[in-house]
């Protein structure tokens, strides 16, 4: 796996020179809290040490030109408001200056290469990294810094108008506010992150990407978010955040199935997620496991956006045990695929993510991508020194 330095320097050689601008922004993993980010609950994020990195050349035109490796490069006029295009992967792009233009803000033309190390399509959020790291490079062409929260939203309206991915705000959060060794729980009612720490050298978060891949715009997400909305409206309650079981139950046969599933894990997983933040704040990782194994079976069997991939991925961590060195595992993300998240104890890590691979290929005959990750740095500039070398500028 590729270091951010590494990155940075492969995105200015791909630009051929000293870039006026380079931002990145992380992927993220999320430890508990699944769809429910759309629905006034909590979530428990981190972001990951792997990061989109792109670097800008101002060319002199009122043009935006981005190129990709692997991808079709974008070119995109700015000072206009913008509608969805081709190729694809460029309407995070214009959702984003779309944004800023709606701010009144404008970059003077560039062009930009951009690289990643954050897996596409595998419930890491290679799609916030993307856009925290566009709106992180126009804040460094523009020479205005954004509220932090402001920025994520505009982001999160980006894929929303442009990619027709009606997400909650946890991806375009954790991207924009991780920590180094911080948890971004976001209490979604408020819109309130708040930093936890998670600095027990003795935990390892390993990542295990299926390397299934459904896409979430194929309207799976979509209709989840539908059901919660219907739900709640049969409840008659304005907030999730005030709905009860007792409360699901009463209307059970008049919500009828599947909406009343959906509501379950609702309503299940915004109190698994607060027990979670409790049982970690008291080191109590048998209840924090214990949880994590429960939001993935609700997940599951309520409101179905696991797959076999996931579900077995997710069996052979459980296998291997408290006695093995696992706290919990479920799956992470928005599911139909992707990745799954298993904290365990860090001495056994690497003998755990060793046996996850092998048993998933016998099992399923694919070959995951598995790796683990310490909480790491937001969005944030990178800026060029006079020596030709680079430095943070985290802000
Ligand atoms: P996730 O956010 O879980 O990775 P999404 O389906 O939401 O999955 O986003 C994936 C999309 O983001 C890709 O289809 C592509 O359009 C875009 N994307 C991600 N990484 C890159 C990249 N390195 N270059 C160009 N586009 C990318
Ligand atoms: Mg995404």
């Amino acid at each position: 796996m590729e270091k951010i330095e590494q990155l940075v320097e492969k995105a200015q050689e791909l630009l051929g020179g000293n870039a006026d601008v380079i931002a990145a922004s992380p992927g993220r993993v999320n430890l508990i809290g699944e769809h429910i980010d759309y629905c006034d609950g909590f979530v428990m994020p981190f972001a990951l040490d792997r990061y989109i990195v792109i670097a800008a050349l101002k060319n002199g035109t009122n043009q935006a030109k981005f190129s990709s490796v692997g991808m079709p490069d974008v070119t995109i006029p700015l000072g206009q408001a913008l509608e969805c295009d081709e190729p694809k992967w460029g309407n995070y792009l214009r959702g984003v200056i779309h944004g800023f233009f709606q701010r009144g803000l404008v970059p003077p033309g560039f062009d930009a290469c951009l690289v990643s190390s954050v897996p596409g399509g595998a419930g890491l959020s290679s799609s916030a990294a993307l856009e925290c790291a566009v709106a992180t490079l126009l804040e460094g062409l523009c020479g205005v810094t954004l509220e932090k929260k402001a920025k994520a939203l505009l982001c999160q309206k980006a894929e929303h108008d442009f990619a027709h991915v009606p997400c909650g705000i946890m991806d375009q959060f954790a991207s924009t506010f991780g920590e180094k060794d911080k948890l971004v729980m976001i209490d979604c009612r408020t819109g309130e992150p708040t930093m936890v720490p998670f600095e027990n050298p003795n935990l390892t978060v390993i990542i295990a990407n299926t390397r299934v891949h459904h896409e979430l715009s194929d309207g799976g997400y979509a209709l989840r978010r539908k059901h919660t909305e219907d739900a709640l409206a049969i409840i008659g309650k304005s907030s999730w955040r005030d709905v009860t079981m007792a409360d699901v139950e009463a209307v059970w046969e008049t919500m009828g199935s599947p909406v009343n599933l959906r509501a379950r894990h609702v309503v299940g997983e915004i109190s698994r997620t607060q027990d979670a933040a409790k049982a970690l704040a008291a080191g109590d990782f048998e209840t924090l496991g214990r949880l994590m194994y429960e939001s993935h079976l609700s997940l599951k069997d309520d409101f179905a956006v696991s797959c076999r991939e996931l579900d077995i991925m997710v069996e052979i961590a459980k296998e291997i045990g408290q006695e093995g060195g696992v706290i919990g595992a479920r799956m992470t993300g928005g599911g139909f695929g992707g990745s799954t998240v298993t904290l365990c104890e860090s001495h056994r890590a690497q003998e755990i993510i060793e046996t996850m691979a092998q048993e998933y290929e016998k099992r399923c005959g694919i070959t995951a991508e598995i790796f683990s990750s310490r909480p790491s740095l937001g969005a944030h500039l990178v800026k060029i020194g006079n020596n030709g070398g680079w430095s943070w500028d985290p802000k």
